[in-house]
């Protein structure tokens, strides 16, 4: 059975949930030229939630995913509660300077500049199956950078997932041999 999808009038299954509207656009933010999404509305919503969470659980198989890496500061809130409801571990990628121990540094570019991510090195061991998470994918320059650190630790990437996707901006195409599941899509 198949309705109207009143934001863009295009077709979504009757039992696909809109999660769109509960993303507040909130325009110039951090600065002028970007629309930032916020998920703050969504998250303050608990059965809209964990209807999020559960959607984006239930692409993965049970037992499939071994941890779940996810990166600072919004992915984390993400991150731990796809990783609660898979049963599967977590472990934090952070900005630099942040994690107390040894660590491994992956270095990106941005915009304007370069940022730098790291994970501990005792954080993935080698064929651990892992997801990647996080609350947006833009450019994908970041999550580019999170895989390839997690290969570097041999980890066996087996998907990212996202609340939202920024469609134009072709993420996706940075982390080509990775399968991506995103809940809401711009
Ligand atoms: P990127 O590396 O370009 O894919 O950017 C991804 C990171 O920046 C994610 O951690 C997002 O939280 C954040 N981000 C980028 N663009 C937006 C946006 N328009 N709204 C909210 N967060 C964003």
């Amino acid at each position: 059975m198949w309705q109207h999808n009143h934001h863009n009038s295009g077709l979504v299954s009757a039992h696909a949930e809109d999660f769109a509207k509960y993303c507040r656009d909130v325009p110039d933010f951090p600065k002028k030229g970007v629309i930032f999404r916020d998920i703050t509305n969504l998250l303050k919503n608990g059965p809209v939630f964990k209807r999020a969470i559960n959607e984006l659980a239930c692409h993965y198989n049970p037992g499939e995913v071994d941890t779940v890496v996810s990166i600072e500061a919004r992915g984390f809130i993400i991150g731990s509660a796809l990783a609660y409801q898979l049963g599967s571990g977590l472990v934090p990628v952070r900005k630099k300077g942040k994690l107390p121990w040894r660590v491994h540094s992956k270095t990106y570019d941005l915009e304007y500049g370069q940022d730098q991510v790291e994970v501990h090195q005792d954080g993935i061991e080698p064929k651990q199956n892992v997801l990647i998470v996080d609350d947006v994918i833009a450019t994908g320059g970041t999550v580019e950078a999170v895989a390839k650190l997690v290969r570097e630790m041999k980890g066996n990437i087996i998907g990212a997932a996202f609340l939202i996707e920024l469609t134009e901006l072709k993420g996706r195409e940075k982390i080509q041999d990775v399968p991506v599941f995103s809940l809401i899509k711009y």
